[in-house]
């Protein structure tokens, strides 16, 4: 596995939402899907009940980070299932529950979702590898591997040739 992860980072409880997100991915090496979510439950200690409960989540988050299916069609159920309470405290609105790690996912998706920060979590439409869009406006599209190596990406890179020769063109 070649894919880096630096300067994608999510701020606060919402890099463990991408930690479990990424978890299915497609590797620059071979570029053919891989599923690593066993190692992911085995790390974090997730009861066998809550696994096949995680990975629902998983598949149902990633949809909505791909902007696939609308958060809160997603979300919303997730609420009532693991009988999530939003709790007003001294920094603002938190959200608590008994529903193991899953539990705490939703939360930090909730979270995200209160400070605006949700759709800043993004999927590369080229590889799909879930990232964080730190840019001032939120306007990055692509996740942030470079082309720099044998096994380096450059997702976007023929989009914004396109858009490069097309600025040079209307320029003439
Ligand atoms: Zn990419």
């Amino acid at each position: 596995m070649v894919n880096s992860s630096s300067g994608q980072e999510a701020p606060d409880g919402l890099e463990a939402v991408r930690g479990l997100l990424n978890t299915w991915l497609i590797p620059n090496d071979t570029r053919e899907p891989e599923d690593h979510f066993d190692e992911y439950v085995e790390r974090s200690g997730a009861s066998r009940s809550q696994r096949s409960r995680l990975k629902a989540l998983r598949d149902d988050l990633r949809s909505a980070v791909e902007r696939s299916t609308d958060t809160a069609e997603i979300v919303n159920p997730w609420i009532e299932r693991l009988a999530i309470q939003p709790k007003v405290g001294e920094n603002g609105l938190h959200f608590t529950h008994s529903s193991g790690l899953a539990g705490d996912l939703v939360c930090a998706v909730l979270e995200a979702v209160a400070a605006a920060r949700w759709n800043r979590l993004k999927a590369c439409p080229d590889c799909r590898w879930i990232f964080y869009d730190h840019s001032r406006n939120a306007s990055k599209r692509w996740c942030l591997m470079t082309a720099g190596g044998p096994d380096g990406r450059s997702c976007g890179s023929i989009a914004k040739v396109r858009a490069h020769r097309e600025r040079a063109r209307s320029s003439e």
